[in-house]
């Protein structure tokens, strides 16, 4: 299929790897303008050979760049939030410091995006947001995600409070629940634990497999789109089974 967001304009954090670059791929190739951002900037010059020509080093943790990269942008019919941390531990492993951190990178960064994409958004009544949140946390307790699950509840708890205020000003807001997936920071996860780390994640998978970025773009897209006008304030799971 293409031309499922012809017309449409998108905005992308950390969209220089993973599920967030898939999803900015995903979304030129099915027509939006995309402006994506990121702290990599080789990363995201990578993007052009995908038809992506604008980008842009942002660090959603910097309140005043996002603000300023709001201004820039104008008005988006889409914004997709992606950044997120995974602290590893339990709550004895985690200092403030590290709770600080995690929150402020995975929730106080969308609270800061929407604070800053919204307004013209309501003035234009229509826009779709779409925040990564993760089954860790919301569909299922893992061990060692102590913060990173309580950070990803906040997302799709954050997510149905913002649908819920806009519903009826042509506001969208959804999150996606991803199981495991091979992104090069999973990856480095896995390495983490030693030779077996990736096999692990794999053995807890009923399908016997991991799950991929485009697998998960699919469903931004599929979210971004008009297709799902009459869905908001989900929290749609897609995990390969992980919680069945
Ligand atoms: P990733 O963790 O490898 O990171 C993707 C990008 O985030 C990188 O390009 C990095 O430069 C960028 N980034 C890091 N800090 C940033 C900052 N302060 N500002 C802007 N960009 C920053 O990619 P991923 O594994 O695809 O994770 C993307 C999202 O998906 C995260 O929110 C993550 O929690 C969530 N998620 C991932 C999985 C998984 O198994 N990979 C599962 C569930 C949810």
């Amino acid at each position: 299929m293409t031309d499922r967001l012809k017309g449409k304009r998108a905005f992308v954090t950390a969209a220089a790897a993973g599920i967030g670059r898939a999803s900015a791929i995903a979304f030129a190739r099915e027509g939006a303008e995309v402006f994506a951002t990121d702290i990599d900037d080789a990363g995201l010059a990578s993007l052009a050979e995908h038809g992506i020509a604008r980008t842009a080093k942002l660090d959603v943790r910097d309140t005043a760049a996002v603000e300023a990269i709001a201004r820039e942008a104008g008005t988006v019919d889409i914004l997709l939030n992606a950044a997120g941390f995974v602290h590893h531990g339990t709550v004895l492993d985690c200092s403030d410091t590290d709770w600080d951190f995690s929150f402020d990178l995975n929730v106080k960064s969308m609270h800061r995006t929407i604070r800053a994409f919204l307004p013209a958004m309501l003035e234009a009544g229509r826009g779709s947001i779409v925040n990564i949140s993760s089954a860790a946390g919301v569909f299922k307790a893992a061990p060692n995600r102590y913060v990173y699950g309580a950070t990803k509840a906040a997302v799709a708890a954050l997510t149905r409070a913002v649908a819920v205020d806009f519903i009826t000003r042509g506001i969208r807001c959804n999150a996606i629940c991803p199981g495991t997936i091979e992104t090069p920071s999973m990856l480095g996860r896995a390495a983490a634990l030693g030779p077996q780390g990736r096999e692990m994640f794999v053995s807890r998978q009923p399908m016997g497999r991991l799950g991929n970025s485009e697998e998960i773009a699919a469903l931004a897209v599929y979210l971004a789109s008009d297709e799902s006008a009459f869905t908001t304030g989900v929290a749609h799971i897609i995990d390969g089974g992980w919680t069945l």
